[in-house]
């Protein structure tokens, strides 16, 4: 059996290429097949809520399906015997209550936020049920700069966090993160973290490449410098592909590493 027991991969930009058809390439397909065919999971850990998580792996069209989809980069569903999604209930109650706790107690932040917004034409505000869950910019340097003011405001207030990703941000609590979520996947599975693969392009991925829950971070050759940055600190692999052949690669480096 192969010492890789579980993939966890990021979908938009490390599996599909923006701009892409969205179906799986070859090399990652054959991969797919050797990691099941010796009894490995694969984690899809994406920033997507479940709705669109579905809808872009039944896009992919992959040979064989993710055993779990962890969305919204803290929620964790896995698939049942028939197809269909069910949540980790404990798990995803209790980060529900712990945001509707965090989201309670940052008022402040969030009259700033509007006012904020307010201002700028550029930053829209994205709402889930009637809260404020995250903003999406016209660019990723009208980003940057959002942050920077952002974390002047939150600065007194240790819990409020957030995850980013290209042109869009999600306010998280800082214990909830993509890596938070594949620690409590390997403590349900009894995986280890020496068996595990990460891999990521973007922002709100390094909380699962920085070497604390995936002893194997990489990323493809589009990945953003901090990404390549945190991976190579980590011991882990860059590949020299793009998106999921480059996935593929990192894959075959590892396995061979360990099997010579
Ligand atoms: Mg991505």
């Amino acid at each position: 059996m192969s010492h890789l027991r579980l993939l966890s991969t990021d979908f938009d930009g490390t599996l599909i290429e923006h701009f892409s058809d969205g179906r799986c390439t070859a090399d990652f397909a054959e991969v797919l097949r050797q990691h099941k065919k010796h009894g490995g999971v694969w984690a899809v850990n994406t920033g997507r809520g479940l709705v669109h998580a579905i809808e872009g792996v039944e896009k992919f069209q992959a040979p064989v399906q993710p055993d779990f989809l962890l969305t919204n980069e803290r929620e964790i569903f896995h698939r049942s015997s028939d197809g269909r999604w069910v949540p980790e209930t404990g798990w995803n109650q209790t980060c529900y209550q712990r945001h509707d706790e965090l989201f309670e107690n940052s008022k402040a932040i969030f009259d700033w936020l509007r006012s904020h917004v307010d201002l700028r034409p550029g930053i829209s505000l994205a709402e889930e049920n009637g809260q404020i869950c995250g903003v999406i910019t016209s660019t990723e340097a009208e980003m940057t700069e959002f942050v920077d003011s952002l974390e002047k405001e939150s600065a007194m207030a240790p819990d409020f966090s957030y995850q980013r990703n290209t042109i869009y941000l999600r306010f998280a609590h800082r214990d909830y993160h993509k890596g938070s979520a594949l620690g409590e996947l390997c403590r349900v599975l009894g995986i280890r973290h020496d068996e595990v693969l990460a891999a990521g392009d973007h922002f709100n991925d390094l909380p699962m490449l920085d070497g604390r829950f995936a002893a194997y971070p990489c990323c493809p050759s589009n990945a953003i410098p901090e990404v390549r940055e945190t991976v190579l600190a980590a011991g882990g692999h860059v590949a020299s592909k793009p998106a999921a052949n480059g996935v593929a690669e990192s894959w075959h480096f590892f396995h061979t590493d360990h099997v010579s």
